[in-house]
């Protein structure tokens, strides 16, 4: 099956076996790419509450952030964990922002995507998984968006080295499948919840997972090398065989 065919039959899979999963929560663009800033190494409970601060006190817009000054606007980014370094780093999206979109998140919905990341990763502290959320989740530009958890199902799915960069994953989202916003939405969110309940690093639940009969990680045999010894600890389990690799 061609890459493209079999990306969409994942999806597919997905989709049918998790439904919707209705992300980003926000109540404007602006929220989402403020999130997508504080979501940098912490919990999503932990940006709620971040979020929640700065809504309740009125500051939650392009304008408002800005003005306001950097201590305080460090003070009230203390529920998002590592407060002063996201303070920083939203400083420097609001100073981007500023000097370039006149402060206007809309903005970044409706220029050039190449262009757009390319000024985002410009901004320091802004990374390739972050920018592409700011545009994907908060500008519904197309763009996939690539984390660990994608690393981890396509390398065991057989369609990426284990170690492949996060350009490497991209690309092949990006040249495998139609530009659609709303599907790269949906997809990266669906691999987000499969490997959060499925397809866990340690110890994977591959029994009923929806892609077990396309999965090469799965399907290795019990004995060989230490990853085959994983998959094959699925297979076993399934079987009734807790032997064959010592599974218990
Ligand atoms: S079969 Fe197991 S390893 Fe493969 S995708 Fe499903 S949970 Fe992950």
């Amino acid at each position: 099956m061609e890459v493209g065919e079999r990306l969409l039959e994942i999806y597919r899979q997905l989709l049918d076996a998790y439904g919707p999963q209705g992300w980003w929560p926000g109540e404007t663009p602006f929220e989402v790419m403020v999130g997508a800033i504080l979501a940098q190494n912490t919990s999503w409970r932990n940006v709620e509450r971040a979020l929640e601060r700065l809504k309740t006190e009125g500051l939650l817009s392009p304008g408002a952030l800005y003005t306001l000054p950097v201590e305080e606007l460090t003070e009230r980014l203390r529920p998002a964990g590592t407060y002063r370094v996201k303070a920083v780093r939203l400083r420097a999206f609001l100073d981007y922002l500023f000097r370039v979109h006149a402060g206007d998140p809309q903005r970044l919905a409706i220029g050039d995507l190449k262009t757009l990341r390319n000024e985002l990763l410009a901004v320091p502290g802004i990374g390739p998984e972050t920018a592409d959320s700011i545009l994907l989740y908060g500008a519904g530009q197309p763009t996939f968006v690539v984390d660990g958890y994608t690393a981890r199902l396509l390398a065991r799915l057989g369609l990426a080295q284990e170690k492949a960069s996060y350009q490497a994953l991209r690309a092949l989202f990006m040249a495998h499948l139609p530009p659609d916003a709303a599907m790269f939405n949906e997809y990266h969110a669906l691999i987000v919840r499969h490997g959060k309940e499925r397809c866990r690093k340690r110890v994977p639940r591959c029994e009923g997972c929806p892609l077990l009969g396309g999965c090469a990680f799965a399907a290795a045999p019990c004995p060989g090398d230490p990853l085959a010894m994983r998959a094959g600890q699925r297979l076993c389990r399934a079987s009734g065989d807790l032997s064959a690799d010592g599974a218990q």
